[in-house]
């Protein structure tokens, strides 16, 4: 066999609640406008079918439980957004997996901020254009330790929340999602073929904004383990 022309990059990781042990990432989705309040602050009404985006798995930056993870702030915006999310971790390969069979392929559930450099965003969406450069950038995907789904019994009853500074910013519960874990998991696997590792970023509830340099994140949803991080 022969070799590589320089060594692989290393596999992304993200620790998992209650084991020595790491969920290895695949590609990551993300759902748009899967929030009424927060689809209404985007200037848009009624339950229009999911739509997705993808970021590159090593948009990942980890956020240990008790730890304050530096965020670097990226280059070309001056509108970096948070976006917190419930992140759902797929276990099992799927494709056009039904909705009554779709919480089996889930292995577990985070805490992740789906950070958004809005600016170029809104300038890619006026001129139709692709939103990677606004979403799919590096350090884009923070995310905290995963919590195994068995532990996790009603995900759907968990509240969400970011606090920047200690003051509120975003609030709402899992059971305001537009569509809930297990049609959106159906969605998507009508569309891509689901892998073990790939992680799906649900969408956010009202109340996006920018954050600065300095400012800190403290994310939570009920049950799993918050993130902290510190844009630099
Ligand atoms: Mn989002």
């Amino acid at each position: 066999m022969s070799h590589f022309v320089f060594d692989p990059a290393p596999v992304v990781s993200v620790p998992v609640v209650g084991a020595d042990e790491q969920f290895p990432v695949h590609r990551i989705y993300c759902v748009g406008r899967n929030y009424a309040e927060h689809a209404q602050e985007m200037g848009h009404t009624g339950r229009e079918p999911p739509f997705f985006f993808m970021k590159p798995a090593d948009a990942v930056v980890v956020c240990p439980p008790g730890q304050i993870t530096a965020l670097p702030y990226p280059s070309l915006t001056a509108n970096l957004h948070h976006e917190i999310e419930l992140v759902v971790a797929i276990g099992v390969r799927g494709k056009s997996i039904p909705v009554d069979q779709a919480l089996w392929h889930v292995f577990g559930y985070a805490v992740g901020l789906d950070m958004t450099r809005r600016d170029l965003q809104n300038d890619m969406k006026k001129q139709g254009r692709p939103w990677c450069i606004g979403k799919g950038f590096d350090h884009s995907a923070p995310i905290g330790m995963i919590t195994p789904a068995s532990a996790i019994p009603n995900i759907e009853q968990a509240d969400i929340d970011l606090q920047v500074n200690g003051k509120p910013r975003q609030h709402g519960q899992i059971s305001q999602l537009i569509w809930n874990v297990a049609e959106t998991i159906a969605q998507l696997s009508a569309a891509w073929e689901l892998q073990p590792g790939d992680l799906i970023y649900t969408g956010t509830p009202a109340g996006v904004g920018p954050v600065v340099t300095g400012d800190v994140l403290q994310g939570n949803v009920t049950g799993l383990k918050p993130i902290a991080a510190q844009v630099v």
